[in-house]
Order: structure tokens, then C-alpha cells, then sequence
């Protein structure tokens, strides 16, 4: 059967809700996205020619505040990946508390084949496309995979030149220039690493091997904290072109380093330093595996082989729903994504609303603040898990499936 991730959110949902007894007439709601736009992107490339490209933004949920979710580019975006990403939003939201629901845009381009000034009209072009959905009040962007602060801060441009004024709350994770937030390209990560830390403490891990999928800021920010603040090993850490692994530990200064430089791990080289595949990498040995590329990497068959005892999600959709089962009959904890990897969005929050109050936070802080929400938010999915005796993906879907039911019901269904 082909890998539908709409599908897969809605087979969740649905076992969350039959857990906690929730009716389906209270969240049938949250099976169906509220608009879903689809758009043709036409643009002139540098070769003069015209090409069409496809783009989508979804809203899944507004129930608790304006939507708010990434734009991705890649050649895989499709409807019902962008939906599921949309809906994972809006329980990432749901889950560490903050006044949104959940969109999330898409074109499916591979934006390595485009140069910068074609990248440039692709994203005003695609801005332009969804200007009726979007807007501070109604719906923010931010980046995802193939996306950065120089998309949003061009997004953000072109609202404001539709508008006639800037208008900064638009898009989340701009340039500090354009009113980013300091700490916001870090905050993806740094949320993985305070999720680490609590999973260490928990377990009193002392020291541990750690194996990260994916290089791109999400992975590369993770495993750079992870080796900086906490003091453990990254084992193995891979992108597009493979990985690279070593027992004793990567020097994670001279892999960032050549990252900088290179873009690809594919010809790094270094002493005690071997070249993996990106399915070896998921299955090496380590304690901690923080898969932090696409979804769907985890499958039943890498779950029965993997030898971490603890996951932690740093990509959205990383593991299949079958490789979940398989997971927990091995007792392998999962730190699902919609929790692990919420301090982007936490952090988008923030920027947001000092960009609504111009009024701009010291870098300092807006890590405490992060560090606050992701504390409450994990505590809040541990004691469910405990409650209900279930995993801490159900947990999480839990615990946000109750704060969004109850908003439905104290707002109503309109027109009654
Ligand atoms: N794309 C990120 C995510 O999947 C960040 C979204 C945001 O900051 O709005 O959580």
C-alpha cells in the first residue's frame, strides 16, 4: 500500500482519542483540514524558458489561534504529505501550549536545481499565490526542509509591498535584519537537546552514544549541542550522500566545519572515520537515535534491527506506524516529533509576538523561555503516558487531542 502520512496521522488520532474515550463527534473535525490550496507557480528561468511549478498551503486547524506551520521545498512534496504536516502542526502547538493551530505549505521543486534569483521568484511567486490565506492574524509560515530565513525574509517582502507596509508577523525564522528572533535557527535543535537532557535524567544517563539522520539545520544544531552542552559522543551523523560514523565519537567542530565548506559529508575523511549509508546509520550501534531528515525512514523492518534504546524525533514523521508497534514490543522509547521537535514552533512564537509588539527579547531570554515550554510540555506528555499506560506518541496525541476538544466545545460549531 503507498505510505499516505494524511492517513497515518488519522490512524493515531484515532486510537489517542479511543484511549482517552473521546467521541469521534468531538474530533471528526480534526480528521478534515479547514482549506487546502492548491497553486501553479509559473516563473522564467535564467535559460529564458517558462516552467510550472506546483505549490500547496493547507490550514488544517484554526480551533486555537491563527495556523501556523513551515514551507517545504522538495521534489516529494505532494497534497497528502503537506495535510499531515499541516495536522502534525497543530498538535505541536496543541502540545507545548502555544495560541495557534496548524498550516503548512509546500512546492514541490528541488531547490538545489534552481539558482538564487530563480529561488527568489519562486518563493514571490508562491507568496503572491497564497496571499489570501495567510497574514499575521490568519496564517504564519516559517521554514521547513529546503526553505531558510532568506525565504521568509522575501516572503515577508512581498506581503508587505502587497500591503503597502511592512508587516513583519507574517513569517517566522526571518533574518535577525527583517525582525527574526536571535536564538530561532538554533531553536529546533536546541529543543532536541533539552528533550535529551530530560530523557537523560530520566534515566540516568551519564554518558551516551548518539547517531543523527540528516545534517541540515535541524540535525546539524541538534548534534552540536548535544556534544557541547550535554558531553555525548555523536557516534555517526549523515545528509543526501551518506554518513559518516566513528565508535569513539565525531569531532563535531571539524565535521561542522566542513559542512560549512563542502555542503556534503561525502568526502569527509578523518581518522577512526568510516562512510555509512543512511539505513546503516539508523540501524549502527548507539544509545540514542534522533532521526532528523524526512518521514517515513523508520519502517518495521530497520525497527527490528535498530540497536538505540531511545529515539528521539527530530524530523516530522520520521517512523511508519507499523515500525511504532515494533518499537514499543522492544521497549524502545520514541520521543515523537510533535513533542521532540516543537522548540522550532516555540520559538516562531516568540518572534512573532515581539514582531506584534516591537519590542525585541535578548537571546538569553528567549532560551530560557524556550527551556520553560519544552520542560511543561514533556512533563505534561510523561504524566499522560503514565495515566493512560500507553506510549509517549499516544501521549502526546492525548494531551493534545484534550486541549483541542475542549476548545471546540467552548467555542461552538458555527452556525448552529
Ligand atoms: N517547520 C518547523 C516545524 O515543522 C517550524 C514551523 C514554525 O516555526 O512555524 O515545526
Amino acid at each position: 500500500m503507498e505510505y499516505n502520512p494524511f492517513l497515518n496521522f488519522c490512524k493515531v488520532l484515532d486510537e489517542a482519542a479511543a484511549t482517552a474515550k473521546i467521541a469521534p463527534e468531538d474530533y471528526e473535525v480534526l480528521k478534515h483540514p479547514e482549506r487546502e490550496l492548491k497553486v501553479a507557480l509559473p516563473i522564467i528561468r535564467d535559460n529564458g524558458k517558462l516552467e510550472v511549478f506546483e505549490g500547496y498551503r493547507v490550514q488544517h486547524s484554526s480551533l486555537r489561534g491563527p495556523c501556523k506551520g513551515g514551507i517545504r521545498f522538495h521534489q516529494d512534496v505532494n497534497v497528502d504529505e503537506v495535510k499531515a504536516l499541516a495536522a502534525w502542526m497543530t498538535f505541536k502547538c496543541a502540545i507545548v501550549n502555544i495560541p495557534y493551530g496548524g498550516g503548512k505549505g509546500g512546492v514541490k521543486v528541488d531547490p538545489h536545481t534552481l539558482s538564487e534569483s530563480e529561488l527568489e521568484k519562486l518563493t514571490r511567486r508562491y507568496t503572491a499565490a497564497i496571499l489570501p490565506l495567510i497574514g499575521p492574524q490568519q496564517d504564519i509560515p516559517a521554514p521547513d526542509v529546503g526553505t531558510n530565513a532568506q525565504s521568509m525574509d522575501w516572503l515577508m517582502d512581498t506581503y508587505s509591498m502587497m500591503r503597502g507596509y511592512a508587516v513583519p508577523g507574517v513569517a517566522t525564522g526571518k533574518d535577525i535584519e527583517v525582525g527574526g528572533s536571535l536564538g530561532r535557527t538554533e531553536a529546533t535543535g536546541r529543543g532536541i537537546m533539552t528533550v535529551t537532557r530530560l530523557v537523560a535524567e530520566k534515566h540516568g544517563i551519564k554518558k551516551a552514544r548518539v547517531a543523527v539522520q540528516g545534517a541540515g539545520n535541524v540535525g546539524s544544531i541538534s548534534a552540536k549541542l548535544i556534544a557541547k552542552n550535554l558531553g555525548f559522543d555523536i557516534v555517526a551523523i549523515s545528509d543526501v550522500s551518506g554518513g559518516i560514523y566513528n565508535a569513539d565519537g565525531l569531532d563535531m567542530n571539524s565535521v561542522g566545519a566542513f559542512l560549512a565548506k563542502k555542503g556534503l559529508l561525502k568526502d569527509y575523511s578523518a581518522q577512526g572515520v568510516k562512510h555509512i549509508t543512511n539505513e546503516e546509520l539508523l540501524m549502527c550501534e548507539c544509545d540514542i537515535l534522533i532521526p532528523a531528515a524526512l518521514e517515513n525512514q523508520i519502517t518495521a523492518g530497520i525497527a527490528e534491527k535498530l540497536k538505540a534504546s531511545i529515539i528521539i524525533e527530530a524530523a516530522n514523521g520520521p517512523t511508519s506506524v507499523e515500525a511504532d508497534a515494533v518499537l514499543a514490543s522492544r521497549n524502545i522509547d520514541v520521543y515523537p516529533d510533535i513533542l521532540s521537535n516543537a522548540g522550532g514552533v516555540v520559538v516562531s512564537y516568540f518572534e512573532w509576538a515581539q514582531n506584534l509588539q516591537s519590542l525585541y527579547w535578548e537571546e538569553a531570554d528567549v532560551n530560557r523561555m524556550l527551556d520553560k515550554v519544552m520542560v511543561r510540555a514533556f512533563g505534561d506528555v510523561e504524566k499522560t503516558a503514565e495515566e493512560y499506560g500507553v506510549t509517549l506518541r499516544l501521549a502526546a496525541y492525548i494531551t493534545a487531542l484534550k486541549r483541542l476538544t475542549r476548545a471546540a466545545k467552548l467555542r461552538g460549531i458555527f452556525p448552529r
